[in-house]
């Protein structure tokens, strides 16, 4: 372990040349924890007041103990190499079941990665899947093949064997990297181990060598068999002579281009935004001069601090005290500190410049993915991704600990669980006090509940999964009355559909409620076709994406209720006439009005229910329907299953979207309906033989089978308490 000041550290990460940003992939078992593990404990970099606070205990011990590796979004390496100091920044690359979304985030700050593969068991289906998506994101691979020991102890190679061995590894990977890695790095990436592209040894024993520093201090794979034939007593000294950190490390510093090399090409693979504006150029050159933008990939809760959001840092400086703009949240917060990892801590900076891994307190809206910018460029500036919207969690449990006395615990849990997985949605129904997780399907519940389970040791029961839906029409309707109970005033309404395209602008908040009409009207124009008149006239636009359009003219008293209508509107959608599930892509327009000259007899208990039994009436006579959340698939597999999951995909009235090929793997994209999804996880793994990994996230909404639409809404209703048959239109018209 090194220990350094906090500052000279801050130091060297000015100069880009001597930082590098790596990951870790490798096939399940193959010792990628363990590798981490031993560089942290070999190389792990920890300021002298931490570790003259941590004196009297063993480094890796207390690691151990706290479960850092595990915990920390980061941890720092300091590594000299021919005489000069380097600071390597190691991130956390999640896999398997987290496989798509966060693994390419984690990818997208990190310039190279070390591919561990075991000696023994070569290069495996997860090895391909992860190094493909790697290189698919311009991310360097270096090559480690680990537990060389088994092929002494328990294969009994030769070392003639044992080279032929590592010479087919090579091959293996570097057949991927040709046929994977884009176009112009095909041939310049290939590993070459007489070059030291390729680390030899064993992650769990702490040593390793490349070619040319074996060759360098005289080592053979001949005095490696001798070791491990006399035993445990002999391997400090390889540990010695082939100390791993520094085969891996020099490895690294050497071949894993620097964050400034490697933003010269990957940003506009990373990035979609305008390649020649003035942030374009300064990210491109990782300009700690020009406009801030960092990526967060990271958000955690730290029990002392808050949230803080770790994140690469791709142009201009991040500094404390200063006002940023979250471009996803569309909000600016103030960045209350800075700080820099050193080994699995924090510790406190002024500021972190380009190229580097910033861990940043302040900014508690931001969400992993957040693209974070100076005020300057807010306008103009194109996120690396956007969020989903996390509305749509709609999956839904309610749960409550095994223990009544853990209750305020699993609320505590519950909350940061959801902070670091923003598609976790936590909730307390009102009514019966009960704690709701929301996720995008099943299986990510589950996972939230393993988590809970394993991370916080809360064990919890789960009601059976809900699925939440979505009421809507495929017509338009007639101008219906809705009267209000003391039939003093009527509101004349119609009801339609919203147009996919006017619905996509509010989804993606292109258009929202509090927007300047004038700008909204010209979008809705000009991108959805919306008539002049009605454009300019939007009173509401609510969460669940319905308009409320205002084309009455020189109605008395109107401007006055114009507050409770818009009220009576939002309360009506969220609950609908079929099964009293949320209203979504309705376009409600009053046409005229009759309203009472005196307050008393306008007020909420006559408006609301004149509204919603307008809009009632409508919806029930324009083709009602629920909308079903459809959640899609992107599986990787090799070649050989695809048949298996598009027979699985089809039994649950899914599709298949798309199918590529390449090499020996497929991505096969489909969409299933969230409901079918209960078991998809046990089926696609047995229909793979467990050699699938996938990834899922909310596609879209779309209308449940006519065939189905009867029973779902009976089914709902009556798990709601409700008489199993819809109203009709009838009963909300007055007599
Ligand atoms: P991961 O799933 O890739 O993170 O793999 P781990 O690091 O958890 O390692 C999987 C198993 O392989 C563990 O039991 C390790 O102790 C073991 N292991 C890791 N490195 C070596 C090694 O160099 N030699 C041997 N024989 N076992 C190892």
């Amino acid at each position: 372990v090194k220990y350094k000041q906090t500052s000279e550290v801050l130091k060297i990460m000015k100069n880009l040349e001597q930082v590098r940003n790596i990951g870790i992939t490798a096939h399940v078992d193959h010792g990628k924890t363990t590798l981490s593990d031993s560089l942290l404990a070999m190389a792990g970099l920890l300021s002298e007041k931490i570790a003259g606070q941590a004196l009297a205990l063993d480094y890796l011990d207390i690691e151990q103990k706290r479960q850092m590796t595990v915990k920390a979004a980061n941890v720092s390496l300091y590594h000299e190499y021919r005489g000069k100091p380097y600071v390597i920044n190691l991130i956390d690359t999640p896999g398997h079941v987290d496989f798509q979304s966060k693994t390419i985030r984690a990818l997208r700050v990190i310039d190279g990665a070390i591919v561990v593969v075991d000696a023994v068991e070569g290069v495996m289906t997860q090895t391909e899947m992860y190094l493909r998506v790697a290189l698919e994101e311009m991310v360097r691979p270096v090559l480690f093949i680990n537990k060389i020991d088994r092929l002494i102890k328990e294969l009994k190679l030769s070392p003639t064997e044992i080279q032929q061995r590592l010479v087919q590894i090579i091959k293996d990977i570097n057949s991927l990297i040709a046929t994977y890695a884009d176009k112009e790095f095909r041939t310049a990436w290939q590993l070459d181990p007489a070059k030291g592209q390729v680390v030899f040894g064993s992650a769990r024993d702490r040593w390793g060598f490349s070619v040319p520093m074996a060759q360098q201090k005289g080592i053979k794979f001949s005095d490696v068999v001798d070791v491990y034939q006399r035993g445990k007593d002999a391997l400090p000294e390889l540990q010695k002579v082939a100390p791993l950190h520094e085969a891996i490390l020099d490895m690294v510093v050497k071949y894993v281009p620097n964050p400034r090399e490697a933003q010269a090409y990957r940003i506009r693979k990373i990035w979609h935004g305008d390649l020649n504006s003035e942030v374009a150029k300064t990210m491109l050159e990782a300009d700690p001069n020009g406009p801030l933008v960092m990526l967060v990939n990271d958000v955690r809760v730290d029990p002392h601090a808050g949230l803080v959001a770790t994140g690469r840092v791709y142009s201009g400086t991040v500094r404390a005290g200063e006002e940023l703009w979250l471009v996803n949240a569309r909000l600016k917060q103030r960045v209350l500190q800075v700080g820099l990892y050193m080994g699995p801590y924090r510790e406190l900076a002024d500021e972190i410049s380009a190229g580097n891994i910033a861990a940043v307190l302040g900014l508690d809206k931001a969400r992993s993915g957040e693209t974070v910018c100076s005020l300057a460029v807010r306008d103009s500036m194109t996120p690396f991704e956007r969020l989903r919207m996390i509305t749509e969690s709609v999956v839904t449990v309610a749960i409550e600990p095994k223990d009544p006395s853990q209750l305020t615990k699993l609320i505590d849990a519950m909350h940061k669980l959801s902070i670091e997985d923003p598609s976790l949605v936590v909730k307390i129904n009102e009514e019966t006090g009960e704690f709701l997780l929301s996720g995008v399907g099943t299986l990510h519940i589950e996972i939230a509940l393993t988590l809970l389970k394993d991370f916080y040791g809360l064990e919890v029961v789960a009601t059976p999964p809900v699925i939440v839906y979505r009421e809507s029409v495929r017509a338009g309707s007639r101008v219906f009355e809705g009267k209000s109970p003391n039939k003093h005033n009527k509101l004349y309404i119609s009801v339609s559909p919203l147009d996919e395209n006017t619905i996509r602008l509010i989804q993606d908040r292109i258009i929202t409620e509090d927007m300047d009409p004038r700008d909204r009207a010209k979008i809705l124009r000009e991108q959805a076709g919306w008539d002049a008149d009605e454009a300019r006239r939007i009173w509401a636009i609510d969460d669940n994406i319905n308009v409320f359009v205002d084309m009455t003219t020189g109605v008395q008293y109107l401007r006055d209720v114009k507050d409770t209508i818009i009220q009576g509107f939002r309360l009506a959608m969220r609950e609908g006439p079929l099964a009293m599930e949320p209203v979504r892509g309705v376009k409600v327009v009053l046409h005229d009005a009759v309203i009472h000259e005196d307050p008393a007899h306008r007020g909420p208990a006559q408006l609301f229910p004149a509204v919603r039994n307008a809009i009632y009436a409508g919806m029930l006579t324009s083709r009602p329907t629920l909308l079903e959340p459809i959640m899609k698939l992107d599986i990787r597999t090799p070649m050989e299953f695809i048949g298996n999951i598009s027979t699985i995909i089809t039994k649950k009235r899914g599709k298949l979207i798309e199918v590529q090929q390449q090499g020996n793997l497929s991505r096969v994209i489909a969409e299933i309906p969230v409901a079918e999804s209960f078991t998809i996880a046990e089926e696609l793994r047995s229909a793979t033989a467990g050699k699938a990994i996938w990834g899922q996230e909310f596609s879209r909404w779309a209308p449940v089978p006519d065939s189905m639409l009867m029973d779902l809404v009976a089914k709902i209703r009556e798990r709601k308490g409700l008489k199993p048959e819809p109203p009709r239109p009838e009963d909300f018209l007055g007599p």
